[in-house]
């Protein structure tokens, strides 16, 4: 059974405490491994080594910096395969999946080999009698990541290249539910020429997070996941005097307006609302059709479909969804969708007690379709992160806008029609921080930020793209004279020229 070890300064070290975690594989339910659970010792010397790393690697010349990204692209690219595989062996995702993840991740590190165009300062000349203005933007120091156990690859790399490339030493806190990945990853950064001590990851739960959330030495945190933790990061992080993004939860809808194509829409509920056994973020969990004969005319098209879901492990090339990752979360999806059914929502394709020859043991639930569900509703008010789509029958185009703002998350949503007018007022008045449009996974690509409203999202900045520059960096502006020949004397009233 393996062990999967924390990695300070390049080392792996089981850290001092002897508490562990126990790591599975979702499709089998056996055990695969340990995880050592980090104390805050652990995140100190984490801190130490980030510390050590800090002033060569923020002296580093931008363009050096560059370079490792150039050479982490060609290795992941190489190395694809490998990083989907250790993916999909603790989390459960299809092998296509897992390479999408890693795709997406790719698209991170490309935009992050360009930091010497994106640290480029502001110079004004002579904004005084012989006076300059220069502003440019300096690395924080140390800064953290908390990552969710859903994208184990991708989300870390949604931080870290960032951060690296704008001159931070970072500490990878990672979910202990997929530990894996995030070790490869390091790896793969080492393999590329990062020094050590710039790249750390400590495992573990709570202890970790709040040791992160406490050190005085870290000057940032970004973390993902749930809207509870995310809160609770946010919250604590800021008191400690921390600069702190906290991505969270979401219940992302999707409208179809009676115009709208409904095989195509259809479709592509189904690669939203299932795939990746609906553990995304971005995943539409709601769809609202507006008028009864869109919706009647939907269920009919999506009930076959969801029935005829390929459900398998990631050593099936065929399966379009794998498990959900542990035991606890196949039991919370099960019940909830009992307490659907028990609040009067029709159970038109049931998912609950599947069972895969071969694969007993595994944390699987089937494609499950609820029609009738009212806002009113647990499973319509909870994000529910598995394969479960709701079906929400809106009167109105409006009373469609109305529940979408109205609901406590704002990550993400779509629109589909073939009415320009429609989907321009929806992209305007839509109370959601990533829109899209007959797109129903608008993820934006690395060279724009991700982030949702409400509470998905706590904290001023998305991640990754322009927004990551600026929650990496600190503005700087240095105002310098050379006078030659200007004497001005002692000057007792505010600048001004
Ligand atoms: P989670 O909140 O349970 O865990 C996230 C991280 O917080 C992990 O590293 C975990 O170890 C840590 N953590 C868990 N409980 C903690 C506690 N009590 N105190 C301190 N730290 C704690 O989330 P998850 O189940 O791993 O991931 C799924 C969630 O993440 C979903 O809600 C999903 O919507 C969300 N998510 C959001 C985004 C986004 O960009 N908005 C992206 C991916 C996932």
């Amino acid at each position: 059974m393996k062990r999967i070890e924390h990695i300070i300064a390049g080392h792996r070290t089981p850290g001092i405490s002897a508490s562990v975690s126990p790591v599975y594989n979702p499709a089998t339910g056996e055990q695969t491994g340990t995880v050592c659970m980090g104390t805050a010792e652990d995140v100190a010397a984490a801190v130490a080594a980030a510390k050590e790393a800090l002033p060569d690697w923020a002296g580093t010349p931008p363009a050096k910096r560059a370079r490792v990204m150039f050479r982490l692209r060609e290795i992941l690219e190489a190395r694809k395969d490998d990083v989907a595989r250790a993916i999909s062996e603790e989390h459960g995702k299809t092998h296509d999946d897992a390479l999408g993840e890693v795709a997406r991740a790719l698209e991170v590190v490309e935009y992050a080999a360009g930091i010497p165009e994106l640290l480029k300062g502001d110079y004004s000349r002579d904004v005084g009698p012989g006076i300059d203005t220069m502003a440019d933007r300096q690395a924080l120091g140390v800064v953290a990541g908390i990552t969710p156990f859903n994208f184990p690859a991708m989300v870390p790399l949604w931080m870290i290249p960032m951060a690296v490339a704008c001159g931070n030493t970072f500490i990878l806190k990672p979910s202990e539910r997929d530990p894996s990945s995030a070790n490869l990853v390091h790896d793969l950064f080492a393999e590329a020429g990062l020094p050590a001590g710039v790249l750390n990851v400590v495992h573990g739960g709570k202890d970790a997070v709040d040791a992160v959330l406490d050190h005085g030495d870290i000057q940032a945190v970004s973390f993902v996941g749930s809207t509870p933790i995310a809160e609770y990061v946010y919250t604590r992080g800021c008191a400690a005097g921390k600069r702190v993004q906290a991505l969270g939860g979401a219940k992302n809808h999707m409208v179809i307006l009676p115009d709208a194509d409904m095989d195509q829409a259809a479709d592509a509920l189904m690669g939203a609302g299932f795939g990746s056994a609906g553990e995304r973020c971005m995943a539409i969990s709601v769809a609202v059709p507006v008028g009864q004969e869109t919706a009647d005319k939907l269920v009919k098209k999506l009930a076959p479909r969801v029935s005829a879901l390929k459900i398998g492990p990631a050593t099936d090339p065929q399966a379009e969804m794998g498990p959900v990752i542990t035991r606890a979360a196949q039991e919370r999806i099960e019940s909830l969708i009992s307490k659907g059914a028990e609040e009067g929502a029709r159970v038109v394709v049931d998912g609950r007690g599947l069972r895969l020859q071969g694969y007993e043991g595994g944390f699987w639930v089937g494609g499950t379709l609820l029609d009738h569900v009212t806002p009113e509703m647990t499973v319509y008010r909870e994000e529910i992160f598995g394969p479960v789509l709701s079906v929400l029958r809106a009167d109105s185009y409006d009373s469609a806008v109305d529940l979408i703002n109205k609901h406590q998350y704002g990550n993400g949503t779509a629109i589909f029609t073939r009415d320009g007018d429609a989907a321009r007022d929806f992209a305007a008045r839509i109370q959601v921080g990533m829109v899209g449009i007959n797109v129903p996974i608008p993820v934006p690509v690395a060279y724009h930020s991700f982030g949702g409203w409400k509470r998905s999202i706590f904290g001023a900045h998305g991640i990754y793209g322009p927004e990551a520059v600026h929650f990496y960096t600190r503005l700087k502006t240095v105002t310098s004279r050379w006078p030659t020949g200007i004497r001005a004397g002692a000057q007792f009233t505010f600048p001004s020229h």
